[in-house]
């Protein structure tokens, strides 16, 4: 069992070495060039943390949802290439471009609004998103010949460099991913018969990277393995050659001792069967701990494993211990690598009725992140 270090009541560790690893990992099994995705904060974990951990495990791109968290990691020191692909409406890219910032175009007017951010000696480099099945953003299938021309045009007159074509996948089967593969290949066709070319064709994010090579296209782009988390149901991160990099852990707050017939936290939606043990775990759904998991979510104190005793409260839970022996400032870990003790993200998520991704980036913000390196 380890403490937390003196004076922290809960954290989350990053390490940033299993990060690393796992780009390794991926980047050798898919045999393509990476694109690390590293939205929404990196997941939890950290956009700069995690972009740089990346970039050296060898992913060669950034990619990210919004422009603003493209100008975070450039403000954080990142110069790899980053793309960024969800736009508010009317957005001017003036900013972006300045910054480098290649910028996934998935309508007409994106594709203008990209080409006014040009300067006279610089293109925008942008990648040109098709609407292959999703039913989320994209360029319509009916539009790629004129949006296409008119990118080809942009890109002749030295406004526009098209780096990347590329969409995105439902997941829904293998028959249904081959389904967007087909139209992905028409959107390809016709953008070589417009004399469009571009370097990178991208359109498998982590599961299908992992599980179906015909959709690799020498590019992708991977989000939650890069965490160490599985993207399938049933498979677990070491079934993937995949190591978790977010640790959530806690010091005991305070021990009661109680007898049977205690009510726990709000509503008693768990009494003790018997003389026991509360441990009070300072982590609550303020700090992303799903209250839909109450009364189910696993804790490992001290090596034993139990689950969150009634409901999770803001700030805090409990844990009903029997006789363990449990004392303040005791580790109670809520998730990290299972191969290490710990429950896995996926465990919580299944409690919660959602999905690990959810689990890991919604640790809210009062919870520092301490980078380690395993
Ligand atoms: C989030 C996202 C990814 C990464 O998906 P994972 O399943 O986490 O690998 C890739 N591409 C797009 C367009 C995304 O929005």
């Amino acid at each position: 069992m380890s403490r937390l270090p003196a004076g922290v009541m809960r954290e989350a560790t990053i390490d940033v070495g299993a990060i690393t690893a796992n780009v390794r990992h991926l980047r050798r099994l898919t045999s393509s060039e990476v694109i690390a995705v590293v939205k929404a904060d990196g997941y939890g974990h950290g956009a700069v943390r995690s972009a740089n951990a990346a970039i050296e495990g060898g992913a060669a791109r950034i990619g990210v949802a919004d422009v603003a968290e493209a100008l975070a990691l450039r403000r954080g020191g990142v110069t790899a290439p980053v793309l960024a692909w969800l736009h508010a409406p009317g957005a001017s890219f003036a900013e972006a471009a300045a910054a480098h910032v290649e910028l996934g175009v998935s309508s007409f007017d994106q594709l203008v609004a990209a080409a006014a951010a040009a300067s006279a000696d610089r293109p925008v480099g942008v990648h040109l998103k098709l609407e292959t099945g999703l039913g989320r953003n994209g360029i319509a299938p009916a539009d790629y010949r004129m949006v296409l021309a008119e990118a080809a045009r942009l890109e002749r007159i030295g406004k526009l460099k098209v780096v990347g074509i590329f969409s995105h996948l439902s997941n829904s089967s293998p028959d249904e991913d081959r389904a967007q593969l087909r139209a992905f290949q028409d959107g390809l066709g016709v953008a070589a018969t417009l004399g469009l070319a571009p370097p990178l064709r991208h359109l498998a994010a982590t599961a299908a990277a992992i599980d179906l090579p015909e959709t690799r296209l020498g590019c992708v782009r991977l989000g939650i393995g890069i965490y160490g988390l599985s993207p399938f149901d049933g498979r677990s991160s070491a079934d993937l050659g995949l190591r978790p990099a977010m640790t959530l852990r806690a010091a005991v707050a305070a021990v009661r001792r109680v007898g049977p017939g205690h009510g726990v936290s709000y509503g008693f939606d768990h009494r003790t069967e018997r003389e026991t043990t509360l441990a009070l775990v300072p982590l609550g759904y303020a700090d992303g701990v799903p209250r839909q998991a109450s009364g189910l979510g696993p804790v490992v104190i001290g090596g034993q494993r139990f689950r969150v005793a009634g409901r999770v409260a803001m700030d805090q839970i409990v844990v009903d211990v029997g006789d363990h022996p449990v004392g303040v400032g005791d580790e109670t870990v809520l998730f990290g690598d299972p191969t290490l003790g710990a429950p896995a993200a996926s465990e919580w998520a299944d409690a919660a009725g959602t999905i690990d991704y959810e689990i890991v980036t919604r640790i809210g913000p009062r919870v520092p992140r301490r980078q380690v390196s395993a």
